[in-house]
């Protein structure tokens, strides 16, 4: 053993997908404070990589501007998602950035930036609870546990009032048919419909599987 090593006690890896408004965000969350660690929405990344591009004037289509955008931006996310130390936590919720998003999220490069920084961020805390769409696909395929949480499309569009059942179902087509890393079920994941069931029963029934 060199004095290099590093001691690092290693938690569960926590990869919970699915399409917008099957509650992720509310399990994530709820999940993370009782299991004592952090969760990371990579919705949130996706979202402030849009909001970046359109605070910045380029086309969200743009491939090559939208990944300069991506690779150069100072982004913190948590409670409150920060970006070149401008909170945004607001901002990326607005319609312009949901109507951006998708765009910006079928960008292979962009995707390569930010996978990379999921790594990373797990990698500094040993684990967590990770949300989005290819996290048990892609970015965790050895997860410890991957979810994919669904609902019905009338209570996934009653979840999203400000975007509106068309808005939100364009965008889970766009994230579903995007030839990079689309919004799929992942091998071994277990599936939850959350439409009729509480949080707490929800959170309880996975912490059995852990
Ligand atoms: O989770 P949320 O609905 O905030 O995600 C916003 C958008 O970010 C999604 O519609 C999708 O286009 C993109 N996304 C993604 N991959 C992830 C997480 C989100 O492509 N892992």
């Amino acid at each position: 053993m060199t004095s290099l090593s590093v001691h690092r006690s290693t938690g569960p890896v926590i990869a919970i997908d699915g399409p917008a408004g099957s509650g992720k965000s509310t399990v994530s969350r709820e999940l993370s404070v009782r299991l004592g660690v952090e969760r990371l929405d990579t919705g949130a990344m996706y979202r402030a990589v849009a909001w970046a591009a359109l605070d910045q004037g380029v086309d969200p289509g743009d491939r090559p501007a939208v990944a300069a955008v991506a690779r150069t931006l100072a982004l913190s996310v948590g409670e409150r998602v920060q970006a070149d130390g401008v909170d945004i936590t607001l901002a990326i919720r607005g319609p312009e950035v949901s109507r951006a998003v998708s765009a910006v999220a079928a960008n292979p490069e962009v995707r390569t930036v930010m996978v990379e920084r999921q790594r990373q961020w797990v990698a500094e805390r040993g684990g967590g609870v990770v949300e989005g769409r290819d996290i048990g696909s892609v970015v965790f395929p050895d997860a410890d546990l991957k979810i994919f949480l669904t609902a019905s499309e009338e209570e996934r569009a009653r979840r999203r009032p400000e975007e509106g059942a068309v808005a939100v179902a364009r965008r889970d087509r766009l994230d579903s048919t995007r030839s990079v890393s689309p919004l799929g079920i992942a091998e071994g994941a277990r599936i939850i419909d959350t439409t009729d069931r509480s949080v707490a029963d929800i959170v309880e029934e996975v912490v059995t599987w852990l």
